[in-house]
């Protein structure tokens, strides 16, 4: 992989390298990742995995990701920003903005709808890849057009509504296909807007480790009754774990990295939940958080 990959214009290419910067929960991890700057060094990038068959996987904020595959090219966008910081009907961003940034616009400028994604972590790219949100709404109910790089180079948009996404999940995106940048709309403005989006950081800053190493929820909820949460500090695993790698005390669908563990021993880790949970439960567990 390596030769194929150092210099090429406006990109960064880390060879075999400690990837652990690149996730929120900064487990250990030797592999290569290319950071794209521009669209054109991104095709150039694309265009090489397909002549060279080589595989390889995008990465936003790794805020919902563990990167565990040596053999396969990590991508990550650093693309120039394109949004307004003016008040807009709606708003264009390049996939590697971050959500924060959507936060801040909302909070500015009063974006009915934008405090669904209060205090998410992560890229826009990624967060439409993953639907996120929380209990006030997703983004996908917002998401207007996506521009797509398809796997052959080249770029197509597509038009977008609620009915493209799931939970957690869009249903657009084709293997192999990123997303470069999306229009995202809002529903007018309320001026309570910017006091919900207070509110919730404090509730969420109480309920959720959000100043630890971590990668968000683990595992997806069963069902709106049986909250994924809920059921593993029912099994009191709060804790579950070793010392350096264990599920959260504060919120149990969390696993908290205190430092010197691999992306190995995340996996074996999540494995020993999820036959804990079946065993005592008989509910299979499905990951959120990518791992593969
Ligand atoms: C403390 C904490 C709290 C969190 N709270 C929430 C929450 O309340 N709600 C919620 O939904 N999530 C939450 N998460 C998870 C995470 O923030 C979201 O899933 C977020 O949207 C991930 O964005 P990302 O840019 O980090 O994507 P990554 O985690 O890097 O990637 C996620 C997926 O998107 C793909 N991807 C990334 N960029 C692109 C692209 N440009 N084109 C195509 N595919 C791409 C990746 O290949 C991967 O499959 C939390 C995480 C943390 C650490």
């Amino acid at each position: 992989m390596n030769s194929l990959f150092r210099n090429i214009s406006d990109t960064v290419f880390l060879e075999k390298q400690n990837l652990s910067k690149f996730m929120t929960i900064k487990l250990d991890f030797v592999g290569s990742l290319i950071i794209c700057n521009t669209l054109v060094g991104l095709q150039k990038v694309v265009q090489i995995t397909k002549e060279h068959n080589i595989k390889y996987r995008m990465i936003g904020l790794g805020a919902n990701q563990v990167l565990t595959n040596s053999e396969i090219l990590y991508i990550k966008l650093e693309l120039p920003e394109i949004h307004s910081n003016d008040y807009c009907e709606n708003y264009t961003f390049s996939a590697s903005t971050s959500i924060s940034k959507l936060t801040s616009l909302a909070i500015k400028f009063n974006l009915k709808g934008w405090e669904a994604f209060t205090g998410i972590p992560g890229t826009v790219g990624g967060s439409i890849c993953m639907n996120a949100g929380t209990s006030l709404g997703e983004i996908g109910r917002l998401v207007e057009k996506v521009w797509i790089l398809d796997s052959s180079g080249i770029v197509k948009t597509k038009v977008v509504d609620a009915n493209d996404f799931t939970y957690r999940k869009n249903l657009f995106l084709k293997k192999d296909e990123i997303i470069i940048k999306a229009q995202i709309k809002h529903f007018g403005t309320d001026e309570k807007v910017s006091q919900i989006i207070k509110k919730y950081l404090r509730l969420r800053n109480e309920t959720q480790p959000l100043g630890t190493k971590n990668c968000g929820s683990v595992f997806k909820n069963p069902s709106i009754e049986q909250r994924a949460g809920m059921i593993l500090d029912q099994l009191g695993m709060k804790g579950f774990g070793s010392d350096k790698l264990h599920i959260s005390h504060k919120h149990a669908n969390f696993i908290e990295h205190e430092g010197g563990a691999t992306t190995e021993d995340f996996k074996n880790l999540v494995m020993n939940i999820k036959k804990e949970v079946k065993e005592k439960t008989g509910i299979e567990f499905e990951l959120e958080v990518k791992l593969d």
